[in-house]
């Protein structure tokens, strides 16, 4: 197991577009692998290369389903309407009301290079969009309605959260 450094908030890389993996490395593996730890020590439910100063476009998400690990990943389609709170592990102690796609259909490939898809409705289909997001240097705080709001506000409340 290892632990990546998350980057966090201003950093630059976070806005930057990644490149296509072109070949499954052992490299390539290893990152996965790191990524996923990396989430889990977090506590999140998604994490983007970039997110860890990687710029390729892989992603990885556990919403409670089993970790997947998306390289390559597209969305082929996408309907609905959810809004909701969102969160970030690179924006550390802070949330916001996003309004996202409540289906979608996304393709990607595989740690053997296999084509995937999946489809993802609610909390999946948030997280898709949002670690996808990343790929493109987009953060969930470009598209928060109102105020980015601070976690320790939600404490403050009686605990029911979503
Ligand atoms: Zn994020």
């Amino acid at each position: 197991m290892a632990l990546r450094n998350i980057r966090i908030n201003d950093d630059p890389i976070l806005r930057k577009v990644c490149k296509p993996i072109t070949e499954i490395t052992p490299r390539i593996r290893e990152l996965a692998q790191d990524m996923l730890d990396t989430m889990y020590d977090a506590d999140g439910v998604g994490l983007a290369a970039p997110q860890v100063g990687v710029l390729k476009r892989i992603v990885v998400i556990d919403v409670g389903e089993g970790p997947i690990t998306m390289v390559n990943p597209e969305i082929l389609t996408s309907d609905g309407e959810q809004t909701g709170s969102e969160g970030c592990l690179s924006v550390p102690g802070k949330f916001g009301i996003v309004t996202r796609p409540n289906h979608v259909i996304a393709k990607y490939y595989d740690l053997d290079m296999n084509e995937q898809t999946i489809e993802g409705t609610e909390l999946l289909a948030r997280a898709i969009v949002h670690e996808l997001s990343h790929l493109d240097g987009d953060l969930y705080i470009d598209h928060v309605e109102g105020e980015l709001h601070d976690v320790s506000e939600l404490s403050e409340e009686d605990g029911s959260g979503e």
